[in-house]
C-alpha cells in the first residue's frame, strides 16, 4: 500500500456502545486507542489543525513529522486537553471523551506527555525523583512522607533499569547529562504507568549516542503502552522504525513507513526535498 493509500484509508469508525460507560480505564478492546476524527482547531481564523484524522493503536509506536507549523504541538495539545477543538471528535478508546474531560483527568486516564525541556527537581536524587512521582499519581492514595513498601522500591528499581540509570539512583538528578535528564523523566511518566505516552522532540540536544540510546529505549517501551513521538531527527525516526504520518497545514499528508512517506513526491515538495 502506497502512503498516499494509507492517508485516504478508510475510517475507523468508534463503535456506538449506545450507552455511556462512566469510568476513567481506558477501552481499548477493540485495538484502537486514540481516535481522532476531522479535528479543527482555529487561532483567530487560522487553522492550525484543519479536519485532521488519526488513529493510534494500542501498543504501537507512532512518529509524526512535519514542517514548523504543521500543527503538531497543537496536536498534542489537543490530546491532552489543553486546547479544545472547534469541531471534530476525540476519544481515548471506545469510551472517553477527551474533548469533555479536563487536562487532570486525561493524565489520571493514562496519558503521559513529556515537554522538550527536561524538568527534574535537580537538588534530589534519581531515586527520590521517582519516588515522587509515584506519590504524585493521583490514581492512588499516597502520602508524601509514607516510606516505601517493597513493592514500591521494585517498581523504581524496574523503572530505573529500563530508563539505563540504575548506575545513577543515588545522585542527584542535577548532576546528570542532558540526555539522562530527558530519560529520567521518561522514568518519572513511566510512573504513573501511562497507556499513551506522547513526546515532543525527545532527542533534540542529545549527543549521538544518547540519541541512539533514546531510541532503543522507547523501542522497548511500546507494546505494553502506546507512543507518539514528534521529531525532527530523520535518523532517530529511522531507528525507532514506527509508522510514520506526516503532519502539513494541519492535515496528515502521508501515512505509512519512512521509506513509503519519504518517497511521496507530496512529502518531498512540502517537507524533505527543502
Ligand atoms: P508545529 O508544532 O508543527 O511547529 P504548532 O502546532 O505549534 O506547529 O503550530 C501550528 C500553527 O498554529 C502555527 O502557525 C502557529 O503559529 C499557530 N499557533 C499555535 N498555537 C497558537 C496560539 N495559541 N495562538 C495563535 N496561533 C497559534
Ligand atoms: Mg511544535
Amino acid at each position: 500500500m502506497s502512503a498516499l493509500q494509507a492517508v485516504q484509508g478508510t475510517k475507523r469508525p468508534r463503535p456506538d456502545l449506545g450507552h455511556r460507560v462512566d469510568s476513567d480505564v481506558v477501552d481499548s478492546s477493540h485495538g484502537v486507542i486514540l481516535y481522532l476524527e476531522e479535528i479543527t482547531v482555529s487561532f483567530d481564523g487560522f487553522r492550525a489543525l484543519n479536519a485532521l484524522t488519526l488513529y493510534i493503536d494500542a501498543g504501537e509506536l507512532r512518529c509524526i513529522i512535519g514542517p514548523n507549523g504543521a500543527g503538531k504541538t497543537t496536536l498534542m495539545d489537543v490530546i491532552t486537553g489543553k486546547t479544545r477543538p472547534d469541531s471534530g471528535t476525540a476519544f481515548f478508546g471506545q469510551t472517553l471523551d477527551l474533548t469533555r474531560m479536563s487536562e487532570p483527568e486525561i493524565a489520571r486516564a493514562g496519558i503521559g506527555r513529556k515537554f522538550q525541556k527536561p524538568t527534574v527537581f535537580e537538588q534530589h536524587t534519581v531515586f527520590e525523583n521517582l519516588e515522587l512521582a509515584m506519590k504524585a499519581d493521583k490514581r492512588v492514595r499516597r502520602t508524601l512522607f509514607a516510606s516505601l513498601s517493597g513493592e514500591d522500591r521494585d517498581r523504581i528499581a524496574e523503572t530505573l533499569a529500563m530508563v539505563r540509570l540504575t548506575s545513577e539512583a543515588h545522585r542527584p538528578a542535577g548532576l546528570l547529562s542532558h540526555g539522562q535528564k530527558q530519560w529520567l523523566e521518561i522514568g518519572m511518566l513511566l510512573m504513573q504507568e501511562p497507556k499513551l505516552l506522547l513526546l515532543d522532540e525527545p532527542v533534540a540536544g542529545m549527543t549521538d549516542e544518547e540519541t541512539e540510546r533514546t531510541a532503543e529505549l522507547i523501542s522497548s517501551l511500546a507494546g505494553s503502552r502506546s507512543l507518539v513521538v514528534v521529531e525532527h531527527d530523520m535518523a532517530f525516526i529511522a531507528k525507532l522504525g514506527g509508522k510514520v504520518t506526516v503532519l502539513h497545514e494541519g492535515s496528515v499528508l502521508a501515512e505509512g513507513t519512512l521509506d513509503a512517506v519519504q518517497a511521496d513526491p507530496r512529502v518531498i515538495e512540502v517537507y524533505l526535498g527543502r
